[in-house]
């Protein structure tokens, strides 16, 4: 069975014209079932019917002209259940509906199951037969099977088939897609799909006459790939501070590295063209890489494809003319890479939609360093029937809208322009203290993980730096850096802030962080090895971080050093233990005594809520991740578009679970801060002050909204509003309530912009 509809599935997918695709299945699936009729209904919301769109059986004069309301025949039936009909004798059902048109008198027995995506009936798929019979179980199975297979794909093929068909009515050609959020913003604007001149598909396997030209020209071509990565690496070197050009050093050192060269060169040595052997490497090297079913090593692939299909362009195309970008962009593209954003940085790109990649692809770093709008991930995105499409991108929410219904494009143009207005009005707080209307002195702190941050915040009055992710510096290289490295990165930092504290998270990589030159292979990696769960089984790693920290902090004494993923006090003493043998290490080799840092613990697995009092007596302080917190509470995945829309702060558990934080952090008088997102954002700032939330670190985009909103709301607005808020109970409730009230203390721009 599996067999069999795998087979129906891809045949659908390889047929790029829709209309031939369902006509495909519809037989295949007649075939398959060994029944005498298969048809597929399409639902159409607007004109509220289901119209014939493909049949083996019924008359085929009578596709695209069958149309049945949403409360008439038996199609209907099944779409308003959303679950599968099974009649035996289906003239005989109230519903039944004559359409004699169809020719459909021959048969009786009718079973209908539901097409749907992502909550919405998308179709019917029915089978008829003339015997008057139930379908069986195992009938009734694979048709359901079978379509709830074919709803995404049917999704995707909807919409690159209205794309592909001229314009009948924005109307009717407006979609939206959901990814998952990579940098925040709204952009609109014109699509440019990126392709490449010529790809790995198009070379054909061929043999060559000479080896010692075939080898010439590969030495030629890898010679000239590195001269281009030297190139992007300073031109990105120029545009952002340099710990972001080491991105560029993984493609040189892959370009570098001889069992690669070397397979390459085997494959010539047996007689393969240069081009054909580069193909098979690099088919051998990606097949590998896939069996291994792990989000590290398919960050390692991106970089393979990217910098492979440089080296092919630099073979057989350096000649080629290119499509020359447009002024102005959203870029699209299967798979926006690193390369390619600093390739076209000569252009204005406005936005960027990738098929591929998540949060922490090293496009979305880079985006977010750029302050470039992103969504990443857009699994459904039909890449090759975008170019010139109007597109609507929203970072902070994940979607994206195609060829846009006017009032749509309105909208985010007004949002995106009160943006614009809201930056301008709340530049003139940069030099202001964060102190709400009543006089509540608030610190605020700066997130960071690429330099390209603190620049974006250095005239900005601040309390300091409250989260340094030091795994981004880790995640731009090929190898571990050295203490000495470390040393000199985290005393750029804490220079930065010299007066101010600087808190400095330890490794935290694992989950959807990947390190590709230490690759993890989980099932479950956000339940798995991940942040001090893994630093503390390599102590060798913990203790060099710790040290180089320590070293950096000499002069200027003003560290913090925070654990990530911490669940259990016994982490927290292990991980002093190392801390107190860096330091007297330390201490020792330099004949002096090394500074003793604060230490604290982030707040972002569950469990940690009941161990508050337990671990404020081995810590100084509290940190939230409410990333993580939120993720690890609802129990949804923060990259994963399809849940996308349960991951929400403003549920009510996570609002009862950050209550009781506070809680017990004021009754253990530790000072505890917000280092997530939740933090940013207006409402969140707003709940979090009422529950008595005095520090909150952000990343530097929303430090001047933030500040202006404190300078505007007064303590005793945030504690009405929350009192109000507590007797709801659904997410989309409380925001839109959080609305009203914003609005009327003359802050609710600031919250449709944010949304
Ligand atoms: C968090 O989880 O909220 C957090 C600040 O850490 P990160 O987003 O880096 O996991
Ligand atoms: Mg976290």
């Amino acid at each position: 069975m599996i067999t069999t509809l795998k087979h129906i599935v891809e045949s659908f997918i390889q047929q790029p014209v829709l209309e031939r695709a369902l006509e495909q299945v519809v037989t295949d699936v007649k075939v398959a079932m060994k029944t005498q009729c298969c048809s597929i209904y399409f639902a159409d919301h607007e004109q509220q019917d289901y119209q014939l769109m493909a049949t083996d059986g019924l008359a085929r004069e009578a596709v695209g002209h069958i149309r049945v309301g949403f409360s008439q025949g038996l199609v209907s039936l099944v779409g308003q259940r959303e679950e599968p009909v099974n009649i035996a004798n289906a003239p005989s059902h109230p519903r039944f509906l004559v359409a004699p048109e169809a020719k459909e008198d021959a048969y009786n027995a009718f079973l209908g199951a539901p097409i749907i995506h992502q909550r919405k009936v998308l179709g019917v798929i029915s089978v008829q037969q003339s015997e008057s019979r139930h379908f069986d179980e195992d009938e009734v199975a694979f048709l359901v099977t079978l379509a709830a297979q074919l709803a995404s794909v049917i999704a995707h093929a909807k919409i690159r088939d209205l794309l592909e068909k001229p314009t009948v009515t924005q109307q009717h050609n407006h979609k939206y897609l959901r990814g998952v959020p990579g940098s925040s913003g709204i952009a609109i604007g014109q699509a440019y799909v990126h392709k490449p001149v010529i790809n790995f598909e198009s070379v054909l396997q061929k043999k060559h006459h000479n080896l010692d030209k075939e080898l010439t020209k590969l030495d030629l071509a890898l010679a000239h790939t590195q001269e281009q990565l030297s190139k992007l690496s300073d031109k990105v070197g120029m545009l952002l501070p340099s710990d972001a050009s080491a991105i560029f050093d993984v493609y040189k050192h892959l370009l570098n590295d001889p069992v690669f060269i070397e397979r390459i060169q085997s494959e010539i040595k047996s007689g393969w063209s240069v081009a054909t052997a580069l193909k098979t490497v690099v088919e051998e090297t990606v097949e590998e890489f896939e069996q291994i079913d792990d989000e590290y090593i398919k960050e390692r692939i991106t970089d393979v494809k990217d910098v492979c299909q440089r080296l092919l362009v630099n073979l057989l195309a350096k000649d080629i003319a290119r499509r020359k970008p447009p002024r102005e962009m959203i870029l699209v593209a299967e798979e926006v890479t690193a390369s390619l954003l600093v390739e076209l940085s000569g252009q204005k790109i406005k936005g960027i939609c990738s098929r591929l990649g998540s949060s922490n692809s090293h496009a979305t770093i880079l985006a977010r360093a750029f302050g470039i709008p992103a969504v990443m991930g857009l699994v459904n995105l039909p890449v090759n029937t975008l170019d010139g499409h109007e597109l609507v991108l929203d970072g902070y929410s994940g979607q994206i809208h195609i060829t846009p219904d006017e009032s749509v494009v309105k909208e985010y143009q007004r949002l995106a322009n009160e943006e614009e207005e809201l930056a301008a009005t709340v530049q003139q707080t940069a030099e202001l203290e964060a102190e709400t209307i009543d006089g509540t002195q608030i610190d605020l702190f700066i997130n960071t993980g690429l330099s390209a941050d603190l620049d974006c915040a250095k005239d900005i009055l601040t309390s300091g730096i409250g989260l340094y992710r030091t795994e981004i510096p880790f995640m731009v290289r090929d190898r571990f850096p050295t203490e000495n490295e470390q040393v000199a990165l985290y005393q750029s930092v804490l220079n930065a802030y010299p007066h101010q504290s600087v808190t400095m998270r330890t490794l935290d990589v694992g989950g959807d962080k990947p390190l590709p030159y230490f690759p993890i292979e989980e099932d479950n990696p956000f339940l798995g090895w991940r942040g001090i769960r893994l630093t503390l089984d390599h102590p060798e790693i913990q203790l060099v971080q710790i040290r180089a920290m320590l070293r950096a902090n000499m002069a200027t004494q003003n560290l913090s050093i925070l654990l990530p993923m911490v669940t259990s006090v016994a982490e927290v003493q292990e991980a002093k233990r190392l801390i107190h043998q860096a330091h007297s290490e330390l201490s020792e080799e330099l004949g002096t005594k090394v500074p003793w840092p604060k230490i604290g613990v982030m707040i972002e697995v569950p469990a940690t809520i009941y161990q508050i009092e337990q671990l404020s007596k081995l810590v100084d302080y509290f940190s939230i991740g409410t990333n993580d917190l939120t993720q690890y509470l609802l129990a949804v995945d923060r990259n994963n578009a399809r849940v996308a829309g349960l991951y929400d702060y403003y549920h009510p558990g996570v609002i009862q679970a950050l209550l009781a934080i506070v809680r017990q952090c004021q009754q253990a008088k530790k000072p505890v801060t917000v280092c997530g997102e939740m933090a940013g954002e207006p409402i969140g700032l707003i709940l979090l002050l009422a529950m008595g939330y005095r520090q909150f670190s952000m990343s530097a985009h929303n430090l001047l909204k933030a500040k202006w909103i404190l300078r505007n709301i007064s303590i005793q607005d945030t504690l009405d509003m929350l009192e109000d808020i507590e007797a709801l109970s659904c997410p989309k409730q409380i925001k839109d309530f959080m609305f009203i009230r914003l609005e009327k203390v003359g802050l609710g721009g600031f919250v449709r912009a944010g949304k």
